[in-house]
C-alpha cells in the first residue's frame, strides 16, 4: 500500500514490526526483501512521487568551501527512488581489497570480508537490472570484449574489469507496483522523520517523530528502525536527536558525519595513440542480455600496495568538451546545449573559466563544420538514449584525432576532518541544515599522479601512445581542485568498525550500543574504493535484511510481549 502522509490523522500512532525511514534503492531493496518475512514494513519517505520544491528545500545546507563541493540540494532527490530518479546507472562491485585493512592507508579495514558483500552481488545485479554478475570482460559478452588500446599489456593495471550499466533504473518508478500489491509493506509518502526518540536509558529507540507536507504530525513506533536517507541526512538525523544521548545517537566517540568521502574524480590530461584509430576502442559493448558493459584501466592492488595508494580507474574518454581545440561537432553541440543539461551532469560539462565570447564561437563552428557527424550523433541518441528503455549510458565520440582525454575515478582515503555536520540554518521543521565540509588529502592527489604517471610510463614504454597533463593543467593537485568533490557519492559518515571506538555500527549495520537501529547505505562503508557505490549499497542491503529477517523471527515484537 501507497498512501501520503498528509492523510494521516495528527497526533496519531502508527506501528510497524520495521520502520525503514528513506525510499531510495536501499530502503526500497529493504523493503521489499524483507516482505518476504510476513512481518509489517513501514517504509517513511519524505518526498512523493513526482519531485517538488519545498520539499527538496529541506536538503539545502552549507558548504564550508563551495569550490570543493556543491550546494547539498544538489546531486540528491527527495522524491521516491532517492538518487536512483537521476543517477547514471554504472555499476561496479568493490575490490578484495578494499575491505583489508592496508598499513599505508590510515582507518581502512571493514569488520567484514569482502565474501559476505560479494555473496550478495548477484541479487544486487538483479535489483539494479545490470544483467549477471559477470564483471570479467572476457567473460561478460558473447566472445569477448574488445579491447580498449589493442596490444596494450600493462604489468601495473588490469584492462579486463568491467562496468555494467543499469538501465538506468529508477527504484521509485521499476518498483512502485510491487510496493503497492506487497500485503505487509506500508509506504509514507511525504513523511519527513525530524527526530529519533529514544527510550531513557538510549538503549533502543522508541518512536520517531514524523513531519508530514501540510505539517500534521504523527509518530512510528516499531521493533526495529532501520536508516536509510542517505550518507548526509542519516548523520543529521543522528546528530540531531540528541535528547537522551548528549551529542547525538551514536556519537559517544564523536564519529558521527566525520570522515565524509566522496570520490577524486574528474578527466585529465591528453593521450595520442599511436596507430591506426580502429586499435583504439572506448566505447560499450552489449552482453547477451543487452546490458551495456565497458572496460576500465585499473589500478593494480600489488602497484597499490608498493607504491601506497589507494584504489583508482581510468576510462578513455573523448577530449575536454568545453575546450574547442577538438575541432568536434557534436563535443560542440553539447557545449552549446549545456543550458539544458540538468546541474549535476552539465557540471563537468564547464570550464572553470566563463567562456569567451570566441570560445562559444568556436564551437559553433565546429558543429556547423562538422555537421554531418553532429546530426549522427544527435539522432543516435534520440534512438539509444531518449526513446529507448535500456538507454547508451554516456556520449561516446571518437575523437577526430587520435588524441583523448581520461576519466578517472579513485578512491578518497578516510579523514576523520573531513565531514558532515550541523550547520546555523534551519529547515521549515525546525531542524538544524547540514553543513559539509569536504576535505581531499596528501594521499588522494598521490593516488591520481602515481597512478596517471605510471599509466603514462606503461603506454610510452608499450609504444601505444604519449599520455600527458593537457595544455591548461598545470598539476594534478589543481585538476583535483577543478572537479572537486564527485557529486552524488555520499561515503562514511556512519562507518562501520569492530567496535564503538572506530565505528558507529556494528558488522551488522546496528548502532553501537542502540538495540533496535540499524542504518543501510553507503554512510556505513569504511571505506570508499574505485567503485560507483549503488550496487553495493543495494548487496548491503539485501545482506542487511537477511539479518533483520533472523532479528524479527527469534525476537517477539513489543505489540506480540504485549498481547
Ligand atoms: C547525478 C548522479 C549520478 C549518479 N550516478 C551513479 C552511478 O552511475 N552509479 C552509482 O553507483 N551511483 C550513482 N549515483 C549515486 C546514487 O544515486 C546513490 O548512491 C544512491 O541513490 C544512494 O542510495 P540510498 O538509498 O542510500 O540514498 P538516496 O538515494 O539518497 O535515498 C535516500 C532517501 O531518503 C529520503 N529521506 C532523506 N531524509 C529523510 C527523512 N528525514 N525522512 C524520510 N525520508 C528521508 C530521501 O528523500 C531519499 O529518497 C549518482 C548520483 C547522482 C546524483
Amino acid at each position: 500500500m501507497i498512501q501520503s502522509a498528509n492523510d494521516i490523522v495528527c497526533d496519531t500512532v502508527v506501528q510497524a514490526n520495521i520502520c525503514i525511514v528513506g525510499g531510495g534503492p536501499a530502503g526500497i531493496t529493504l523493503a521489499l526483501e524483507l516482505a518476504k518475512t510476513g512481518k509489517s514494513i513501514l517504509l517513511l519517505e519524505s518526498g512523493g512521487e513526482m519531485p517538488s520544491a519545498d520539499t527538496q528545500a529541506l536538503n539545502a545546507g552549507e558548504v564550508a568551501d563551495e569550490r570543493l563541493h556543491s550546494p547539498p540540494d544538489r546531486y540528491r532527490q527527495r522524491v521516491l527512488g532517492g538518487g536512483t530518479s537521476i543517477w547514471g546507472g554504472r555499476c561496479v562491485p568493490f575490490d578484495p581489497i578494499d575491505f583489508n585493512n592496508r598499513p599505508w592507508i590510515d582507518h581502512s579495514g571493514w569488520p567484514i570480508s569482502y565474501d559476505e558483500v560479494e555473496r550478495h552481488y548477484a541479487a544486487a545485479n538483479t535489483w539494479c537490472e545490470a544483467g549477471e554478475y559477470e564483471y570479467d570482460a572476457r567473460l561478460a559478452t558473447p566472445g569477448g570484449m574488445r579491447p580498449v588500446l589493442r596490444g596494450f599489456a600493462p604489468l601495473h593495471f588490469d584492462t579486463n574489469g568491467i562496468e555494467r550499466f543499469s538501465c538506468p533504473t529508477n527504484f521509485g518508478d521499476r518498483y512502485r507496483a510491487r510496493l503497492r500489491s506487497a500485503p505487509n509493506v506500508r509506504v509514507l509518502l511525504s513523511a519527513t522523520v525530524t527526530r529519533l526518540r529514544a527510550a531513557r536509558d538510549g538503549s533502543r529507540i522508541d518512536s520517531v517523530d514524523v513531519r508530514a507536507t501540510q505539517d500534521n504530525s504523527f509518530s512510528v513506533t516499531a521493533d526495529q528502525f532501520v536508516l536509510a536517507m542517505g550518507g548526509m541526512e542519516t548523520p543529521r538525523l543522528l546528530l540531531t536527536s540528541d535528547d537522551v544521548h548528549a551529542g547525538g545517537i551514536g556519537n559517544a566517540n564523536d564519529l558521527v558525519g566525520r570522515f565524509y568521502m566522496c570520490h577524486i574524480a574528474g578527466t585529465i590530461g591528453s593521450l595520442r595513440v599511436n596507430g591506426a584509430s580502429d586499435a583504439v576502442w572506448h566505447g560499450y559493448d552489449l552482453a547477451a542480455d543487452g546490458t551495456y558493459c565497458r572496460r576500465r584501466i585499473a589500478l593494480r592492488p600489488t602497484a597499490q600496495a608498493s607504491m601506497g595508494l589507494g584504489n583508482a580507474v581510468f576510462r578513455l574518454h573523448h577530449p575536454r568538451i568545453a575546450d574547442p581545440r577538438h575541432g568536434t561537432g557534436p563535443l560542440s553541440a553539447i557545449f552549446l546545449a549545456q543550458r539544458f543539461i540538468s546541474y549535476e551532469y552539465a557540471k563537468r560539462l564547464v570550464s572553470d573559466v566563463p567562456p569567451s565570447y570566441r570560445t562559444w564561437l568556436r564551437h559553433g563552428m565546429n558543429a556547423v563544420i562538422d555537421s554531418p557527424s553532429t546530426a549522427r550523433f544527435l539522432f543516435h541518441w534520440l534512438k539509444a538514449r531518449t526513446l529507448a528503455d535500456r538507454k547508451f549510458p554516456s556520449v561516446i565520440i571518437r575523437p577526430r584525432t587520435n588524441l583523448f582525454s581520461l576519466d578517472f575515478h579513485a578512491e578518497q582515503v578516510p579523514n576523520p576532518d573531513s565531514r558532515i555536520g550541523l550547520g546555523s540554518g534551519v529547515d521549515r521543521f525546525g531542524n538544524r541544515q547540514i553543513r559539509v565540509d569536504w576535505r581531499y588529502g596528501r594521499q588522494d592527489v598521490e593516488t591520481v599522479a602515481k597512478s596517471f604517471d605510471l599509466l603514462s610510463q606503461e603506454l610510452a614504454d608499450q609504444s601505444i601512445g604519449r599520455l600527458s597533463l593537457a595544455s591548461d593543467e598545470i598539476d594534478i593537485e589543481t585538476v583535483v581542485r577543478r572537479d572537486g568533490a564527485y557529486g552524488g557519492h555520499h561515503i562514511g559518515t556512519a562507518r562501520m568498525g569492530s567496535g564503538a571506538r572506530s565505528g558507529v555500527v556494528d558488522r551488522d549495520c546496528k548502532v553501537f550500543g542502540v538495540n533496535n537501529l540499524y542504518v543501510a547505505g553507503s554512510s556505513t562503508f569504511p571505506t570508499s574504493s574505485q567503485a560507483n557505490p549503488t550496487l553495493t549499497i543495494v548487496a548491503m542491503a539485501v545482506r542487511l535484511a537477511k539479518h533483520l529477517g533472523r532479528v524479527v523471527t527469534q525476537v517477539p515484537s513489543i505489540q506480540e510481549a504485549v498481547s
